[in-house]
């Protein structure tokens, strides 16, 4: 089990051209596993993979999907990387307050290894978002659930692709992003939505 990890972060790295510097030295294919406790509402699923797909535009990762209950023993295929919902995905009929004592996402990191297996809590997730949400936004309510959990899906993707526990000052790869960041419809240009990685950021060789 090990083993296999380890040599599929190595297939990761490999695709990651180390000469490029920043976002776009992202590349390769990943293949995203969905294993939610709790099945999500079709508009959050779609919102989140349109959300992905405009974060990682500017690198050069082909991400695919797929729901753990497609993926049997057998299941193959390029770079993936498991990402588990855990508890419900699902915006609360009644406003929570947030819930700030624990992290919205981790990935599992063993000896040194950031593994390709992050793992959401969707109850401090849903509750950001709707804290989040004003006026006329709340009647679109999976559509933002979508959004906020693409934004911290990407930021644990990040983690993985670079192999990297660091954050960077700005961006969704910030440390610390307030409900409002996982939420806002930035304009495209502005940095706090986009996934802004300095030389840093570059993939280690
Ligand atoms: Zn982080």
């Amino acid at each position: 089990m090990r083993t296999s990890l380890l040599a599929l972060i190595a297939a990761l790295l490999w695709n990651s051209g180390a000469r490029a510097e920043g976002l776009e030295a992202l590349s390769g294919q990943v293949t995203l596993v969905m294993e939610a406790d709790r099945p999500l509402p079709s508009k959050a699923i779609q919102s989140m993979r349109e959300e992905m797909a405009r974060l990682f535009g500017a690198s050069k990762v082909r991400l695919q999907w797929a729901d753990r209950g497609e993926t049997g023993l057998g299941f193959e295929a390029e770079g993936i990387v498991v990402l588990r919902l855990k508890g419900e995905c699902r915006m609360p009929d009644l406003p929570m307050p947030p819930d700030e004592r624990g992290p919205l996402a981790w990935t599992h990191v063993s000896e040194g290894v950031v593994l390709p297996f992050s793992e959401i809590d969707c109850a401090s997730v849903t509750r950001a978002a709707q804290s989040a949400l004003r006026g006329g936004e709340r009647s679109l309510g999976d559509v933002f659930l979508g959004r906020a959990l693409a934004r911290v899906a990407a930021h644990e993707l990040v983690h993985i692709l670079l192999q990297r526990k660091e954050h960077v000052p700005k961006g969704i790869f910030r440390r610390g992003l307030t409900a409002r960041e996982l939420v806002e419809q930035f304009h495209e240009e502005d940095e706090r939505g986009r996934i802004v990685l300095d030389a840093g950021g570059k993939p280690a060789s």
